[in-house]
Order: structure tokens, then C-alpha cells, then sequence
């Protein structure tokens, strides 16, 4: 289990930046060494713990990238077409034994080995045949056309994945080209998530006039499943402070993550801050970011915990800036920087200097073809439809106090957080 020092979230000052939150996370969170070999095929999203360097060449042989014909070097036409007679026929996954004559063209199909003496392909669109059944090949074509060389795409060799990488389609692709049908993996990050709140019901359960279904656990859930993480469901904990000093404690140790949400603003129904105190050691981040309250950091027996708000929209956005870069840090992934689109806005919108803020938006195609973003009608952070019926989020960096319809903002699509 990530084992953390109880002071490693401590922070001095009064109000941190996003960029000032992330650095402190990325330097103070150990990552854990557990590795474990994962077969290809389970090996999406998951991050790698040792360099891939290339057992073999890419391609790993000479061939044509094109049906067509190929031809000795010597026998490329200069100034003129000229016609050669047909010698041979290489198919994809068929030889190219022997040299083609001189003065003769092979039949060569995407994806064949180039005879010996050839490098040079003429696409089959390109050539036409004469009366005498040659090929009639023409003049001003490079040497090299249309071949891809042995180890043009990665030579044999290279760190062709570095340990960090998290694992995406194209990644788990390139081990198979390598012939590759296991991956040492960092072991998946244990994460224990509880909700908070006497006001929550469970899906499932009764719930009382005066509760509402719980459903940041099950968002939280899903982006952590998203990010690689294994996930223990620990259900709803009670507003009061010694039942949630137990449920956290009986978790810690056995999780490389406690992950809470609800009850850290600093409210006298706002419990998990002193429930933490009693087990382990706390402190508040108050970060220059709307929506997103107070992040409750803590650690209890050496495990990390992340308290998020309550309100689902401060919930999400802060999951975004503090619990994904705690799990690429636990797991030793590379850094993921989060990197906005720039688009058009079409909406106006004031706001202070100094902090950062995210506008739900939609994207729409502007007459001129552009892409614009329009900003949701309406702003509380406790809307869900406001996640729902949009498509990312406008960053609005500290120094931004105004956006006026047609200037440039920054995007981040939904689809680019996980
Ligand atoms: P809190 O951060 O506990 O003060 O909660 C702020 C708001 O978020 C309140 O309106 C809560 O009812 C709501 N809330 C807290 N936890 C959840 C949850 N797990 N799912 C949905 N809403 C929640
Ligand atoms: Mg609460």
C-alpha cells in the first residue's frame, strides 16, 4: 500500500492555484512498486512499469506499400516510359527469393517483402499494359517510391513505450506488433470511496422526503475505473464524527487511496475534517478554483486521503485537478497535463482575477465553420443536467476577468479528463 508521511499534504499558504496543487501532488506522492504481468489483451488503461524497447524492427521487413509493380534499381525508366516484360508475382506473406531479372518488372502486391536488388514500386494505377503483354512502366519516378524501408516506423532497439505510459488502444497495438503477449503493469490502484451525508440515500434503498439518491459515489466510481483504479464501494457514511472515524480507519491500510465526498466545508455538520483529525493527520487545500470548495487532504495510517465537496459540479471538477493526478502519481504514471482546445466563445462572462474557473459549455459549428463554445444557461454547481447536457469545459485561467462573445477561450473536452 502507498505509504505517505503525515505531513505530505501539509501547505502554508492561505489560497493555492491549480498549477501550485498538482506540482505539490505530483512531488509528495510516492508510487507504489507492485508490478504484476498483464496479458495484452487486459492491458488498456492500465500503466506500464518498465520500459517496451523493440525487440524487432518496424516493419520488420522491406515491402511495398502499394499493389504494383517493382523493379531494379538499374532498370528505373529515365525521361521516357519504357516496357518490361513480367518476371514473378510476390503476394503479401508470400517470398521474394530470388533477384528480378534485368529488365523485367514483378507483379508485387501491399505488404510484400521487395525482391533483392529493388527498392523501387510503380502503383499498379500509374502503368499500362502494351499489345505484347508488357508493362509499360512510366519515367520520373525516385528510387525508394512507394516502399516502406525495415524499421522505418521503429528501429529495432528504441523505448518504444516508456514505463509511466498509461495504455491506450494505439499502445496495447504496438506491443502486439512486437509479438508481444504480456506487459509488466503497475498493479491497479486500490481506492476506497465513500459518500457522506444523512441526507443520502442509496439507489436501491428507501429514501425519506427529505433525502435525495446518492450519486456522486457512482460518478467518482466511474472515473476512477476510467483511470485504471480497482474500487471498493463502501457506501454512505453518517454525519456524525466517530462512525466516520471508524469507517475510515478500517479502510486505511488496505487501500492505496481513501476517496470521500461531502461534508468538508467547514460547516458544524461538516464532519470529515474532524473525524480525520481523530485517526490521522489533516489539512484543508482552499484552491483558487470555481466550482470546487475546500479539498479535504489527509492521511490516515499512511494512506492518502481526498475529501471532495458535496455539490456534484465541485465534486467533478475537482476530481479533475486533485484525484487524477494523485492516481497518476500513485501508480508512477507520466504527468497528464490537461491541454484546452482553443475555440470561440459565444457567451459573455465576468469573473475575479486570481482564480481559475470552469464554464460548463456545448459546442456548436458557427456559419463560418468554426467551433464555438455556449456556455450553459444557468451556474449552480449542485445541477447535474449542467454535466449531462454539455460537452466540456472552458478553463478561464487566474489572470481572465472578462469573456466577451468571439474571443478565443480554451476547451476541455469531457472525453479528454480520464
Ligand atoms: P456538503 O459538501 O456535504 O456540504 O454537500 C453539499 C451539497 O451536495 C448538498 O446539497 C448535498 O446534499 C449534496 N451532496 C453531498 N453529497 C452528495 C452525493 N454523494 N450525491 C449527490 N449530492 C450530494
Ligand atoms: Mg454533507
Amino acid at each position: 500500500m502507498a505509504q505517505l508521511s503525515d505531513d505530505c499534504f501539509a501547505f502554508g499558504g492561505p489560497m493555492m492555484s491549480v498549477d501550485e496543487a498538482v506540482g505539490l501532488i505530483t512531488t509528495r506522492v510516492n508510487a507504489i512498486a507492485d508490478l504484476e504481468t498483464v496479458r495484452l489483451t487486459d492491458a488498456d488503461g492500465r500503466v506500464l512499469a518498465r520500459d517496451v524497447v523493440a525487440p524487432l524492427p518496424l516493419p520488420p521487413f522491406t515491402n511495398s506499400a502499394v499493389d504494383g509493380y517493382a523493379v531494379r534499381d538499374a532498370d528505373l525508366p529515365q525521361g521516357v516510359e519504357r516496357a518490361f516484360p513480367l518476371d514473378g508475382r510476390i503476394p503479401a506473406g508470400g517470398l521474394a527469393q530470388a533477384p528480378i531479372k534485368p529488365g523485367h518488372t514483378a507483379r508485387i502486391f501491399t505488404g510484400a517483402p521487395m525482391p533483392p536488388d529493388a527498392k523501387t514500386v510503380f502503383m499498379q494505377e500509374d502503368v499500362r499494359i502494351d499489345e505484347a503483354g508488357r508493362i509499360v512502366l512510366p519515367p520520373g519516378l525516385k528510387p525508394g517510391a512507394n516502399v516502406r524501408p525495415a524499421g522505418e516506423d521503429i528501429p529495432q532497439g528504441r523505448v518504444a513505450l516508456p514505463a509511466g505510459q498509461r495504455l491506450r488502444p494505439q499502445h496495447v497495438a504496438l506491443a502486439a506488433a512486437f509479438g508481444l503477449t504480456s506487459l509488466d503493469m503497475v498493479r491497479r490502484i486500490r481506492v476506497a470511496v465513500f459518500s457522506t451525508g444523512d441526507e443520502l440515500a442509496s439507489p436501491g434503498e428507501p429514501r425519506a422526503p427529505s433525502q435525495l439518491f446518492d450519486s456522486n459515489r457512482f460518478m467518482l466510481m466511474a472515473m476512477l475505473r476510467r483511470l485504471g483504479c480497482e474500487v471498493s464501494d463502501l457506501g454512505i457514511l453518517r454525519d456524525e464524527r466517530t462512525s466516520l472515524a471508524s469507517g475510515l480507519k478500517q479502510v486505511a491500510g488496505r487501500h492505496d487511496l481513501i476517496l470521500t465526498t461531502g461534508g468538508v466545508s467547514t460547516g458544524e455538520e461538516d464532519h470529515v475534517k474532524a473525524a480525520v483529525e481523530s485517526i490521522g493527520s489533516l489539512v484543508l487545500w482552499r484552491m483558487a478554483i470555481k466550482p470546487g470548495r475546500p479539498v479535504a487532504m489527509g492521511i490516515i495510517d499512511g494512506t492518502p486521503l481526498i475529501g471532495l465537496p458535496g455539490n456534484p459540479v465541485a465534486s467533478f471538477v475537482t476530481f479533475v485537478h486533485v484525484v487524477r493526478p494523485t492516481v497518476l502519481a500513485l501508480a508512477g504514471g507520466l504527468p497528464e497535463p490537461l491541454t484546452p482546445i482553443p475555440l470561440r466563445a459565444a457567451f459573455t462572462y465576468k469573473k475575479k482575477a486570481g482564480r481559475r474557473e470552469y464554464v460548463r459549455a456545448s459546442l456548436r459549428r458557427a456559419q463560418d465553420g468554426r467551433l464555438e463554445a455556449i456556455k450553459f444557461p444557468r451556474e449552480g454547481a449542485g445541477l447535474l443536467s449542467s454535466l449531462v447536457e454539455t460537452d466540456g469545459l472552458v478553463e478561464l485561467g487566474e489572470s481572465i476577468t472578462a469573456v466577451e462573445p468571439g474571443q478565443d477561450v480554451g476547451f476541455l473536452p469531457y472525453a479528454d479528463l480520464l
